[in-house]
């Protein structure tokens, strides 16, 4: 691992609440997709977010750029509480802090040439004048691999994984230090996946970028994270060094994750060797949130929520009462 091991993102007990509504006479409910999260992501480094759908993983890569408010907790970014900038400040702070979405083509807006889509962010924070913005364009495009005539044509003219080169020369084009990807090369082809996220990398060492990965796909996090958090119904499970996790995991369910082939049905991901369904985030189970789906399972785990422990030297982390003891 490369990364260096100054803390650029620090998230401290974060928490979404949405409320919700089951009907005209019910009750309103209160849903945790995000239950006291705690993280770091140093500079330099990649961190690898992974869980099944519903887990909460892409509502954590919002709550850190406030494209949706916390309902409690800390987002410090480069030493900055992100939670008590103004609007302005947080405008101004926004370009140092990009998204890339799964789905290229409903990230870009289908009217605008590609060469006014990299640009936007440019004339929106009011970056240069048009010759220095036409320069920076012909920067971007060539950094993300397309040519400048690409520059005239619409997004309907490109494939999947060129249309993803042109959301990725949009985020860049404020020269962001921090990017959330989200599920950026899902839904790509294997073949163009691997094309996109060795673009990533290369982009990450070449722009000194930091990335939060978000992905459900256990090949991808292994591809190109420094660090991995596993999440389970809105709280980190486990987190450590790629080769803890993947050598040597410590909790039932991300040994589960590790043992399951992920597979696609209705837009949701399912990992065939857990057995049961994600129980609701509006009720979920006492104790540990994964007994009801632990081969390991004992009383205790009903009862009693296992916390986020250290393990061996510190660095690697897991929330189960047996930690470590079920080997992989
Ligand atoms: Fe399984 Fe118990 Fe560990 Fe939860 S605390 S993961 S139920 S063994």
């Amino acid at each position: 691992m490369n990364a260096a091991s100054t803390p650029l993102l620090r998230v401290e007990a974060l928490e979404k609440r949405f409320e919700t509504r089951g009907g005209l006479f019910s009750e309103a409910r209160s849903v945790r997709a995000v239950d006291d999260v705690s993280f770091t992501v140093n500079a330099g480094e990649t961190l690898g977010l992974v869980g099944e759908s519903g887990c909460g993983k892409t509502t954590v890569g919002r709550l850190v750029l406030r494209l949706i408010e916390p309902s409690a907790g800390k987002v410090e970014f480069d030493g900055v509480d992100l939670r008590a900038l103004d609007a302005a400040q947080m405008r101004a702070m926004r370009r140092d802090l990009q998204i890339i979405f799964q789905d290229p083509l409903g990230a870009l807006n289908p009217r605008m040439s590609v060469g006014e889509l990299i640009m936007e962010p440019l004339v929106i924070h009011g970056v240069g004048d048009a010759v220095e913005q036409q320069r920076r364009l012909a920067e971007l495009l060539s950094l993300v691999g397309l040519a400048s005539y690409h520059a005239g044509r619409f997004p309907h003219e490109f494939s999947g994984g060129q249309r993803q080169r042109i959301c990725i020369a949009r985020a860049l084009a404020l020269n962001p230090r921090f990017i959330v990807c989200d599920e950026a090369a899902s839904a790509l082809d294997v073949s163009i996946q691997a094309q996109i996220l060795n673009l990533l990398q290369d982009l990450k060492k070449e722009l000194g970028l930091t990335y939060l990965f978000i992905s459900h796909d256990l090949g991808v996090i292994r591809h190109i994270s420094d660090r991995v958090m596993v999440m389970y119904l809105g709280k980190v499970v486990e987190t450590g060094s790629k080769k803890a996790i993947f050598d040597a995991p410590a909790h039932p369910y991300t040994v589960a994750l590790l043992r399951s082939a992920p597979s696609r049905n209705r837009g949701k991901t399912r990992y065939s060797a857990i057995k049961g369904d994600l129980p609701s985030p509006s009720n979920p189970p006492s104790g540990c949130r994964f007994h009801t789906r632990c081969p390991m399972a004992q009383e205790i785990c009903r009862k009693e929520q296992p916390p986020l422990a250290a393990m061996n030297d510190g660095t690697h982390l897991a929330a189960c009462h047996f930690a470590g003891t079920m080997g992989a």
